[in-house]
């Protein structure tokens, strides 16, 4: 049986398999992120892969409180551009 590795969503605050999650990682210096990049480093938040997180994650700016730091709007830009494999 194949471990799952649950993390948490900062949008709806639930436990969910790392697949069904995209991964946002803020480097050290807060200037640089990355959106689901296997090998990035730094530090990471995880939002659902459905539209309603990610509205609800760019609406209130979660991934700015997440991170404690002002991030650049565009990151909410790229995180809704990331594709949905719903059904
Ligand atoms: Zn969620």
């Amino acid at each position: 049986m194949k471990k799952e590795v649950l993390r948490m969503c900062i949008a709806c605050r639930q436990m969910r398999d790392k697949k069904q999650l995209i991964r946002v990682v803020v480097s050290r210096d807060n200037e640089a992120y990355q959106i689901n990049q296997p090998r990035a480093e730094g530090r990471g938040a995880y939002v659902c892969k459905t539209e309603e997180c990610i509205d609800r994650c760019c609406r209130s700016k979660l991934l700015n409180k997440a991170f404690k730091c002002n991030l650049p709007a565009t990151i909410y830009d790229d995180l809704k551009k990331v594709e949905l494999n719903e059904g």
